[in-house]
């Protein structure tokens, strides 16, 4: 997603297939990986969530225009440096959910809320923090 190699709108227009060109998530913007990772507000709603249970409190929301690896790198510099591996790992996970409701809505026409997806994002996290007997 970061590397913007996802089939997302964008990239599928380009390759000029035809789609729907708007986010699946929130139906007002262009769909497009800076889009999905970042700026949608349902990704952003997510990880509002995500972060008030893990008690992420210096967290800085998601960046609307930033690139996502540089507010990756700003982001890691508010958590101790033994959470940071957590940190990335609780990204990749807010990531991979968001990408996978994404897919949900786009092939199988089911829609999952906001705090369904969190409660995903979380149970992944925890069951990766417990198997890999690391604390957040
Ligand atoms: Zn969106």
């Amino acid at each position: 997603m970061l590397k913007h190699k996802i089939l997302s709108a964008d990239n599928i227009l380009k390759r000029g297939w035809p789609c729907y060109p708007f986010c699946q998530l929130c139906m007002t913007h262009l769909e497009t990986a800076q889009h999905l990772a970042c700026s949608c507000s349902f990704t952003a709603s997510v990880w509002t969530i995500v972060t008030r249970h893990f008690q992420l409190v210096g967290t800085p929301p998601l960046p609307s225009d930033d690139p996502p690896q540089d507010w990756w790198q700003k982001a890691c510099t508010t958590v101790t440096r033994n959470q940071r591996k957590n940190f990335s790992g609780l990204l990749m996970y807010l990531w991979w959910n968001v990408w996978k409701e994404r897919n949900r809505r786009v092939f199988q026409n089911s829609f999952q809320s906001i705090s369904f997806v969190s409660s995903l994002v979380i149970s992944d996290f925890t069951s990766f923090a417990s198997f890999s007997a690391l604390e957040m």
